[in-house]
């Protein structure tokens, strides 16, 4: 099937087409410099950025992927979770589009749309999989035994994402934001072992798949406080490396943990922090040593974008799921176990 896919859950404007599991196209537009001053995202303005961006984005995937509007057999669109006013931009322009052209309408969840994107990359999920989701938003454990219908929680993060903390040590560090690629970098250099920061919930006792990075990120801003106070220079690659590590270490031995408790032999890891590097070479070492096949979209499909929510669409489409009613609204906290948001259907 050929669909479009819309996404506003935060500062990206993101439209893509897809058909079946090919990608046509992936237009975006980002309002993350009109943020950069304010030090993070503001809601309002991320809104407005989007009702600006909207129209063009739509006609620029068209042009890229070289389809007419009355050829597509849906339209998708991120219905959660997400920034409510962001999301609404979102979800009203894909039901004027839907309603205009007489297309089924699909309000899909933005989690399972970062797992279901990796089928644009390495073809049909197999069934099941293990996701580990990371970005600057979110650190989860999903167990899709069916991406259209069936994702599980297994664990997520009980303080800070992983991205976040990568941004907020970037900032401790002075190196700017956002964090993750440029600590990435000077981490190459770095030592890892250097210094043994903690590994958040890691004891006998603690939650087998949640993470929590908050306790990191107070020791190693505690560590470079005390290197400043008595005048030493700070090493800044080995305090790079050796935080990185602490988090990859986590991540990676808690998904194949979880992939060998379930049962299950394919990982795929998505979110903005699945492009560290680090993360990457030792997932695809464990999971090598564990019997898992691992895989991990490009950088560009793990972080926000339209074709995510056209893959996930698509899969809708061809299972014959039911297209959401008219009066589909956006949900900030729409839950992981939610998706897509069907309706009685209107066709
Ligand atoms: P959401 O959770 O809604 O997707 P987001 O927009 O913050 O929120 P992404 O755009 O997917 O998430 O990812 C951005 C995050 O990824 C930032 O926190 C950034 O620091 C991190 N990141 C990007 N590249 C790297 C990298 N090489 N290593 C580690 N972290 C990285
Ligand atoms: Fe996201
Ligand atoms: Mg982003």
């Amino acid at each position: 099937p050929l669909v479009l896919g819309i996404e506003t859950s935060c500062d990206e404007t993101g439209v893509g087409i897809v058909r079946g599991t090919t990608l046509l196209a992936d237009a975006i537009a980002s309002s993350v410099d009109e943020h950069a001053r304010f030090g993070g995202v503001v809601p309002e303005v991320a809104s407005r950025a989007h009702l600006e961006a909207m129209v063009p984005t739509i006609d620029r995937a068209l042009k890229e992927a070289g389809v007419s509007a009355k050829d597509l057999d849906g339209i998708a669109v991120t219905a959660g979770p997400g920034l409510a006013g962001a999301l609404l931009v979102g979800v009203s322009a894909a039901k004027a589009y839907a309603y205009a052209l007489g297309k089924p309408l699909y309000g899909v969840n933005h989690l399972a749309s970062h797992i279901c994107v990796d089928q644009l990359e390495h073809g049909p999920l197999p069934e099941p999989t293990m996701a580990l989701l990371v970005s600057g938003g979110h650190s989860s454990l999903l167990l899709s035994s069916d991406i259209t219908s069936d994702v599980r929680p297994m664990g997520s993060t009980i303080d800070d994402a992983a991205g976040e903390a990568f941004d907020k040590i970037a900032r401790v560090l002075n190196l700017g934001f956002p964090g993750g690629p440029v600590i990435d970098r000077y981490a190459r250099e770095g030592d890892p072992r250097a210094i043994a920061f903690p590994r958040g919930l890691t004891g006998p006792r603690d939650a087998a798949y949640d993470f929590s990075f908050s306790g990191l990120k107070t020791a190693v801003a505690r560590w470079i406080e005390a290197k400043r106070a008595v005048g030493e220079e700070v090493p800044v690659r080995d305090v790079a490396a050796s935080f990185q590590e602490a988090v990859v270490d986590v991540l990676t031995r808690k998904a194949v943990r979880a992939c060998k408790d379930e049962g299950v032999d394919h990982l795929m890891i998505g979110g903005g922090v699945a492009a560290n590097s680090r993360l990457r070479a030792l997932a695809l070492e464990r999971c090598e040593a564990a019997g898992i096949r691992l895989r991990v979209p490009r950088p560009k499909l793990c972080t926000d974008n339209g074709a995510m929510v056209a893959a996930l669409g698509a899969e809708m489409v061809s299972r014959n799921r039911t297209a959401s009613s008219w009066d589909l609204s956006a949900d900030s906290s729409l839950p992981v176990t939610d998706t897509h948001v069907p309706g009685h259907g209107h066709d």
